[in-house]
């Protein structure tokens, strides 16, 4: 594919989520003519919103960090950078059912789940392990590994596996340690987090209105059916068909996979990933929970990992004056609980966090949400930096900007715009340096 700007071009962006609006929004603006073939009746993917009474509520729990310099970037090109509010946000553990406040080296102190020199070790080496990664093949390490020999084995079960393994699940000892590290550079325990006026809903229409008024078309109920790349790109639709002259694909590669013509297909990266999905259920309480923006619950017979409060992110203004607390299982798209009907997993949930929390009764709870997502988290193997594919598939006019490909920066609303601009930037024959 040759790199010569994509002034007058028709370039199609499959997929209508973060990175394929960021996409279309920076080609409208280096004067491509652009249309965004989104598959369901919504803009936003994983981001996406949903109506609860008279407003719109997001589906899976975001924030913003400080560091998401690309997305702040696109904010302030919408004009939406200084309606995001910014507040110092906690963070709760519960093991074996009962809750612990753990921000500071005073909750570490009276974390009583660990023995005294397990804190003190924990409390240590967390200090010194961004730069204990420094120089180390950590792509090539496996995390358990890495962190067991650091930590000790009891802090590895206790804490870290179910801290930061909750996206991957059994496979989290596996993936390269390079993530995890990469992660302690966005996240922490006492966090400042942003939210954005009207909520990421807000973000989407800005990007929607600065497409179309750039003259880009953007279409939902639009799946794309089958991708063939001879002679510039065929995308078929139900009963359609859009030609273009390149054509950047968002979708997982999983799925991209099932659509991609013969010819097409023996092009693409041979690479395999798995991806794990959620299960998240979303419950409208009439009264706050913890105050803890994040909570991970360990060992407490729930089968959710991890409960998210919105109310000290966002407050209640925007809810209805409920509090929103999002709970979350990472699982296989295949797995029983997956496939299990929303209804039985909305009851069951109710009574594991009524359990969790003897002070919240049923009246309490006045709606409750189960949203699934199949391909969230891609799961990588060791040494994936060097097997990552390049965003160009050879010989093709399709330039491929997937969760796959941000590695090993963490999957995020900012890691896809950046992904984005490089993607562009690769189109217009002007790179931008792939994120990570
Ligand atoms: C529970 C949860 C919590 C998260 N928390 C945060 C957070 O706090 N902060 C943060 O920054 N990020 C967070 N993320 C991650 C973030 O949402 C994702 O990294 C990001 O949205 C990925 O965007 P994307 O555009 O690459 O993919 P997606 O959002 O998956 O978009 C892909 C789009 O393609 C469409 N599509 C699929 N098939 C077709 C087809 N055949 N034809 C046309 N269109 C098709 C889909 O409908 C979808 O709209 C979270 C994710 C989850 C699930």
């Amino acid at each position: 594919m040759a790199a010569r700007g994509v002034g007058g071009l028709h370039v199609a962006v499959v997929g209508g989520g973060i990175c394929g609006l960021a996409t279309a929004h920076r080609l409208v603006r280096a004067g491509a003519r652009v249309t965004l073939l989104e598959g369901s009746d919504q803009l936003g993917g994983l981001g996406t919103f949903f109506p609860w009474r008279d407003r719109w509520v997001e589906r899976f729990y975001h924030c913003v960090m400080p560091s998401d310099d690309h997305l702040l970037g696109l904010l302030g090109e919408l004009g939406l950078r200084d309606a995001v509010t910014w507040r110092r946000t906690r963070m709760g553990m519960v093991v074996n059912g009962r809750g612990y406040p753990f921000n500071n080296a005073w909750d570490l102190l009276r974390f009583t789940p660990l023995g005294l020199p397990d804190r003190v070790r924990f409390g240590v080496v967390s200090l010194l392990l961004r730069r204990l990664g420094q120089g180390k093949d950590l792509d090539g390490t496996r995390t358990e590994d890495w962190l067991r020999g650091l930590y000790g084995d009891r802090v590895w079960e206790l804490l870290l596996a179910p801290l930061f393994g909750a996206k991957f699940g059994a496979r989290f000892g596996d993936v390269p340690a390079l993530y995890l590290w990469q992660r302690l550079g966005r996240d922490g325990a006492v966090a400042v987090r942003g939210y954005p006026a009207g909520g990421y809903r807000a973000v989407i229409d800005a990007l929607r209105a600065s497409i179309e008024a750039g003259g880009g078309e953007v279409r939902l109920d639009a799946p794309v059916r089958r991708i063939g790349v001879r002679d510039g790109v065929r995308l078929e639709l139900a009963g359609d068909v859009v030609t273009a002259d390149r054509a950047v694909s968002t979708l997982p590669l999983p799925l991209l996979r099932q659509l991609a013509d013969d010819d097409l297909a023996a092009r693409l990266p041979d690479v395999e990933l798995p991806y794990q999905g959620v299960v998240n259920a979303l419950f409208f309480l009439k009264r706050p929970l913890s105050g803890h923006y994040w909570t991970p619950v360990v060992g407490s017979g729930t089968e959710f990992d991890g409960v998210v409060e919105m109310t000290p992110l966002a407050g209640v203004e925007p809810y209805g004056g409920r509090h929103l607390v999002y709970a979350m299982h990472y699982t296989d798209r295949g797995s029983a609980l997956f496939r299990e009907d929303d209804a039985a997993i909305a009851s069951r949930w109710t009574s594991q966090l009524l359990g969790l929390h003897p002070d919240l009764n049923r009246a309490d709870v006045d709606d409750v949400r189960v949203f699934k997502a199949p391909y969230v988290e891609p799961v990588h193997p060791l040494g994936y930096l060097a097997r990552k594919p390049p965003v160009v598939v050879a010989g093709t006019p399709l330039v491929l900007a997937t969760t796959a490909h941000v590695y090993p920066d963490v999957t995020s609303w900012n890691s896809s715009v950046g992904l984005a601009n490089h993607v562009v930037g690769t189109l217009v024959g002007e790179p931008q340096p792939v994120p990570g």
